[in-house]
């Protein structure tokens, strides 16, 4: 009967930690002056594009989240598979106590 709640807990727990995982801080600098995406540009001193000088006042960091969506439905069904689960039981043993 423990085993009962142990597995789909587990199941529910994996399911939360795949859909925060899903869900991640994309890494982007930009130049503060005109919001140009430096990421993945080669060092340089210059902004490419309106020609700022780029220093560390000058960069703009700009995460952005990004959802990994395979990765965040897959847990999703684990979340709700756990919870078709749980949730019978545990109105069961509540209804149960009383
Ligand atoms: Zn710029």
């Amino acid at each position: 009967m423990l085993l009962a709640v142990i597995v789909p807990t587990l199941v529910l727990a994996a399911g939360l930690c795949l859909m925060r995982r899903a869900c991640h801080r994309q890494e982007h600098i930009a130049c503060r002056g005109c919001g140009y995406d430096l990421t993945g540009s080669p060092d340089s001193a210059r902004c490419p594009e309106c020609g700022r000088e780029l220093d560390e006042a000058a960069i703009e960091p700009a995460g952005e989240i990004a959802v990994t969506w395979w990765l965040f439905w897959t847990g999703f069904m684990l979340v709700l598979g756990a919870a078709l689960v749980l949730v019978p039981l545990i109105v069961y043993w509540a209804f149960r106590v009383l």
